[in-house]
Order: C-alpha cells, then structure tokens, then sequence
C-alpha cells in the first residue's frame, strides 16, 4: 500500500491544505518527517483507527496518549453522552468538576489541590506562573528534548514536532519570553548542581517529563531524579513533574507513583478528559492556594472545568480505578518490545528500545538512548522506511522517531504478535 491507495485521504489533505495551514490542526500529525500524506481518519473504535478509504490500522498513537481504553470505550460513550444532554457549558461550577478532582488527588497524593484547564499546554504554562508567582522568582530550567506544549517560554530546545520538524526556536517567541528558562540535558546531574550552584536563589521551579516521551521514550535515572527533588528543596525551587503523557498511563498516580517520588506541582492533561479537551495542574495545597480566586496568581478559562469533558475522564479513572490495566500492559508491553528487538537482531538492523509499562520507542541506533545527543544519533530515513513499512501492513506507528508509541487495553498478545510479525517482513525492507 502506498499514498496513492488511499485517494481519499490524499484528496481531503489537498482540500484541507487550502483552509488549514500545513493541512492539520497540530504539526505532530503531519506525517512531515516520513515524507507522504497523513490519513484522514474516519472514524475509530477499540485498538483501530479506519481511514476514508476502508483501511484499518492497529493504532500505536491512541490520540498521542489519552485513549488508553481504547477509541470509543462504551463507559466513555455513555458519561459523554449522558453529559451533553445536560448542557455543553455553563461557565458556573458543576458537580463533576469535583468529582475528577476528587479522583485526581485520590489517585496522586502529591496533588492536593487540583485546577482544570483546557490543555497541556495551558496547564504546563499556568503551572510555570504558578512556580513564580510562589517563589517570587523567575528563572525556569527546563531540559532538552522534553515538550511542555508550545508556550512561549518553554518553546526552548523543544521535543515532539518542535524538534521533528526541526524548529526548536520558533519564530514569534520573544528573546525576552527565553530569557528566564534555561536549557539543561537531561540526566546531567553535574549539569544541574553547577546551575543550582550558581543561581539557586534564583530559580523558581524545574520542569521535567519524569519519563520523557517527546524526544523518543527516555527514562531518568534514579540519581538525577535524586539529585532533582534534593536540589530544588534545598534552594526553595519547585520541582515540576509534567505527567501530560505519564499521568494514570504508567501507574495509576502516575510515573510519580512508579518512582515513589513527590513533585510540588504535577501537570496533567490527555488521559484525564477520556479524549476531550482538558489539563490540569495541581499540587501542594498551599502552592495551589496561590491561584486566583483563592490566591493573586491569576488564570482562568471560559471552557474550564467543561462538564462533557469531566464527566468523559471520570469515567476514564473510574474504569481504570475499577480495573487496573497496569500489570497486563506492562506484560504486553514487554513481550512487544522483545519481539521488535528480535525482528530487528534477525536483519541486522543496530537499535536500541526504551520501555516504560505502555509507552515505548524503537530507536534505529546502536547507542543507549538516554538524552536529546544520544537520541539524536537515530536513523532517521531507517525510521521513515519501517514507518511506510508498518502502515503498509496496517499498523500505525509514531509518524517521527522522537515520539513514544502507546499500547491501550483494547489490545491484546494475539496484536502483540501480529505487530511482531509485520515488523520481521518491515525490518527486512529497511536495511
Ligand atoms: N506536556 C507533555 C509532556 C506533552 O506530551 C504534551 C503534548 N503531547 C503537552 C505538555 C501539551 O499538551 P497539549 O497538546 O494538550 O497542549
């Protein structure tokens, strides 16, 4: 199967191409760093996305994170459902509101206190001013290779499309926005004492993807994660966990609860609004309480607190609550990757595959993939010719090499298998 069996998806790309800059409404699905047309989806259901033209594809991607029940679970269904018959918006507070809340610092002590927004974007942006607006400082450190959305002040040595795309410094962001966030690697923990050392009293919070997915998967190791929380506590910074992709996927609490680690302030977003529009940030109740009304820091939002979106991510976390799927993903995810890692020994392809439970990356490189240099030594036209490879095939992976792959509970070991089995023919068309 090539771009040119799917005549629908091409020709609803060239239409939306005209209207919609770059044909899509965010960079990440553009299919840019394959080469060829992103599909059009149709519609999805359980571990499948179906594109206009009838095809089916065992989707890796799960909306980049959130679907981890899968597209269209009937729980999710209904609560939405059930929801929109009661009004869309009321710009008042609601009892479901509560509700996620409730859940939210239920399932992850850290949060004591939980604000709702519409993104992770406005979440990982608010919890910044949020850290400033505390500390009464300014400066921010953030590290290479980790995605916190696309603000202004944390579009700095960026991942996920910012850095597929090759544009880890946009156009449009003021020097002045950069000028209080520095850029770390991450794992360097000489790196962070020298900063600590030099402007401790300066910096007003750390920010971090405590398992990163926006530059690939990369894990911390126990030593920065250490050296972090001791760091930040030691000069009065707050230590920022970014769970928009880990949060209720790795564990339950989150990968926090996987480390037995306590951030101040966690954001969050994707998997919490069941596959609507939310993000939250939440943490320390007396960090929180800084927050307008309750405190001067001020942030708002009209579709804040949405009630379908509520309704759909209490019903996410109930499910999940109900039925943790960790131990059989972690399970799957596992005989997954040992597969891929033997389809890919047989061709002789050099590769190097970072895990964690439900998320994952297979990186085309021999070296260990542990921050934004090393995953940078992948093969990226070997990347791009598995991805073809794989779509063909009907399994739709990542469309960048600097991007985590999901599983969801809709999948199953016979999936597992089929995927291994697609990637052993893959594996031999790359090399
Ligand atoms: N933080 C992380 C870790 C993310 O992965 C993302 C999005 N992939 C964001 C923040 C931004 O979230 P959103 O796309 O909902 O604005």
């Amino acid at each position: 199967m090539s771009s040119q069996s799917r005549p629908l998806s091409a020709a609803a790309f060239e239409k939306a191409r005209g209207l919609i800059p770059g044909g899509v409404n965010s960079p990440a699905r553009a299919f840019g760093a394959v080469g060829g047309n992103p599909i059009f989806v149709a519609r999805a259901s359980g571990p499948y996305l179906y594109d206009l033209d009838g095809n089916r594809y065992l989707d890796f991607i799960q909306s980049w994170g959130p679907m981890i029940l899968g597209h269209a679970h009937p729980a999710v269904v209904e609560a939405a459902i059930s929801a929109v018959r009661d009004g869309s918006s009321y710009g008042a507070p609601c009892e479901r509101e509560t509700e996620l809340a409730e859940l939210v610092t239920a399932a992850i002590p850290s949060v004591e206190m939980v604000r709702f927004v519409s993104s992770g974007t406005e979440a990982a942006m608010s919890a910044i001013r949020l850290a400033r607006g505390y500390t009464g400082r300014d400066l921010v450190i953030k590290f290479a290779g980790c995605y916190h959305g696309h603000v202004d002040s944390l579009l700095v040595a960026a991942g996920s499309s910012a850095l597929t795309l090759g544009v880890p410094n946009s156009p449009g962001v003021p020097v002045g926005c950069t000028r209080d966030t520095l850029v770390l690697q991450y794992n360097d923990v000489a790196g962070l004492a020298e900063v600590f050392a030099a402007k401790g009293d300066q910096i007003a919070g750390v920010i971090l993807e405590p398992v990163v997915g926006n530059m690939g998967l990369i894990e911390p190791t126990a030593e920065f994660r250490k050296e972090l929380r001791r760091l930040t506590r030691h000069h009065g910074a707050l230590l920022i966990y970014d769970e928009v992709m880990t949060g209720f996927r790795l564990a339950f609490g989150g990968a926090q609860a996987l480390y037995r680690d306590t951030p101040d302030i966690t954001v969050l977003g994707k998997i919490i609004g069941g596959g609507y529009p939310v993000g939250a940030y939440g943490g320390r109740a007396d960090v929180m309480k800084k927050i307008l009304p309750a405190g001067p820091v001020f942030q708002a939002g009209t579709l804040s607190g949405n009630p379908v979106a509520m309704a759909a991510g209490v019903a996410t976390l109930t499910e999940l609550k109900r039925n943790p799927p960790y131990a059989r993903l972690e399970q799957m995810g596992a005989d997954l990757v040992n597969g891929l890692k033997q389809a890919a020994t047989a061709a002789g392809v050099p590769h190097q595959v970072n895990r964690v439970g439900s998320m994952w990356t297979f990186f085309f490189t021999g070296q260990p993939v542990t921050d934004f240099a090393s995953a940078m030594t992948s093969d990226k036209a070997r990347f791009a010719k598995f991805f073809w490879a794989m779509m063909d095939r009907g399994f739709y992976l990542p469309c960048s090499q600097f991007e985590a792959a999901f599983l969801c509970t809709a999948m199953t070991d016979e999936h597992m298998n089929q995927t291994v089995a697609a990637a052993r023919e893959a594996m031999k068309e790359v090399v």
